[in-house]
C-alpha cells in the first residue's frame, strides 16, 4: 500500500469509492490508459466487471476530472485537476506523442473558441469540440534523430 492524498481533496463531494479508485489510477499514469487497463489495476479495490469501470469513467469525464482521448479510446485525469464547468471540459485538447504515448492537455481554448464560432455561425449548436494533435512530444523530440 503506498500512501498518497486522497484524491477526493481535489474532486469534492459526490465521487463513490469506485469513482476515486479511478480517478487515483488516472492520475498516478504516465500516460492515457485503457479502460481495461484501468480494470486490471482497480481490481483489488473489487471493481471486477467493465461496467463498474466505464461508469466511473463517465461519472469522472462528467465531472470535469478527467477525459477520453478518442484516437487512443483511452483516458486521462484532467491535467487541471477539474474544469469549473462541463463546457470547458468539453473543449480540452490534447497533443499525444507518436513515440512515447504522452497525452498533454493545452489549454487552448481559442481554437475551440474559433471552431465552435463557425459552426455556430452554420447554424450548429456545438456539443463537443475535439482536437487531438499527434506528433512528437519535447523529450521525444530532444530524443530523435535529426534529417538527413
Ligand atoms: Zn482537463
Ligand atoms: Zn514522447
Amino acid at each position: 500500500m503506498t500512501a498518497r492524498p486522497p484524491p477526493d481533496t481535489r474532486a469534492g463531494p459526490g465521487l463513490g469509492p469506485n469513482d476515486r479508485a479511478v480517478l487515483a489510477v488516472l492520475a498516478d499514469a504516465k500516460g492515457p490508459l485503457g479502460a481495461y487497463e484501468v480494470l486490471d489495476q482497480v481490481r483489488h479495490h473489487g471493481l471486477k466487471a467493465p461496467p463498474q469501470v466505464y461508469r466511473a469513467l463517465h461519472r469522472l469525464i462528467g465531472l470535469g476530472l478527467a477525459h477520453r482521448i478518442e484516437s487512443l479510446n483511452a483516458f486521462v485525469a484532467c491535467a487541471h485537476g477539474r474544469h469549473s464547468d462541463a463546457v470547458r471540459a468539453d473543449r480540452a485538447m490534447f497533443v499525444i506523442c507518436d513515440r512515447c504515448g504522452a497525452a498533454v492537455e493545452l489549454d487552448a481554448t481559442p481554437a475551440a473558441a474559433a471552431a465552435e464560432s463557425a459552426a455556430t455561425a452554420k447554424g450548429f449548436r456545438v456539443g463537443r469540440v475535439i482536437v487531438e494533435m499527434k506528433g512528437l512530444c519535447a523529450g521525444c523530440t530532444a530524443e530523435a534523430p535529426g534529417p538527413g
